[in-house]
């Protein structure tokens, strides 16, 4: 067992989007799969226009371990995923189609 990793193994950033609920979404189905993923800058990714586009990205991160497998279950994410967007009814927001309720608001999606 190693219980004292190196420190230089830094997170991975594995996924990073302008989109927040891209972003919530990869992070959710990575730890759906049991990897330690983080998801950073979650609550910049609003004040895009007001700082710089690069700064505003919501990136999710695993650990180096994970890369792999958090690599595959983007790809069957990306795969499964291209069903419309709908919108909240309530804030308005673009939700992914896998998505059940509002990312942002918790409404819960009413076709
Ligand atoms: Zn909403």
């Amino acid at each position: 067992m190693d219980r004292n990793p190196p420190l230089d193994r830094k997170p991975v950033v594995i996924f990073s989007s302008l989109n927040l609920a891209e972003a919530h979404l990869v992070h959710q189905a990575l730890r759906q799969a049991r990897l330690k993923a983080t998801l950073r800058n979650a609550l910049r990714a609003p004040l895009m226009g007001e700082i710089p586009a690069d700064d505003a990205r919501a990136e999710v991160t695993v650990a180096p371990e994970d890369e792999a497998a958090a690599q595959a279950v983007i790809a069957a994410l990306e795969a499964q995923g291209q069903g419309d967007e709908w919108a909240c009814r309530d804030c308005g927001e673009a939700n992914p189609a896998s998505f059940e309720i509002c990312w942002q608001c918790g409404r819960a999606h009413v076709p």
